[in-house]
């Protein structure tokens, strides 16, 4: 593992972790290299603040992993968020439509519901002023 000093275009120095110098370098041509706080992708090596360190110690920076696959971070929060529905939601099945409809019109009581929809009946659910939201839910129920 190693640990480079870097500094995108606006300035922001921060720390990336690498397997090896070539690593880095792949990674920073496929644009997985990008800064923490802005995104910028305009990313270089700077010599390392440490080595030169000769006085008192440097408050130790905060260390951000970064040349992570975006898509990969993406479907990890993705899968945490559809853990957190899927535990909060009662699943109604293909009874969706209708028990969506009672809630709104409050003749059932509210409550978060999952189930089945057609794209036509979700449609007029959304056409009705209904708040519902389409998710593209893997066959597992998960990513990983
Ligand atoms: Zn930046």
């Amino acid at each position: 593992m190693k640990i480079f000093d870097l500094l995108c275009g606006a300035d922001h120095r921060f720390e990336g972790w690498f397997a090896s110098a070539e690593d880095y370098a792949r990674q920073k041509k496929r644009g997985l290299v990008a800064c923490p706080t802005c995104g910028s992708q305009k990313v270089d090596r700077v010599p390392s603040a440490t080595r030169f360190n000769t006085g008192a110690p440097q408050p130790a920076a905060p260390r951000q992993e970064v040349g992570q696959d975006p898509l990969a971070i993406a479907q990890k929060l993705y899968s945490r968020m559809l853990d957190e529905l899927l535990t909060k939601s009662e699943d109604v099945g293909t009874a969706f439509p209708a028990e969506a409809r009672r809630i709104y019109y409050q003749e059932a009581p509210a409550r978060l519901i999952r189930g089945e929809a057609s794209q036509k009946e979700h449609d007029a659910l959304v056409d009705e002023g209904i708040p519902v939201a389409r998710l593209p839910i893997p066959p597992s129920g998960r990513w990983n």
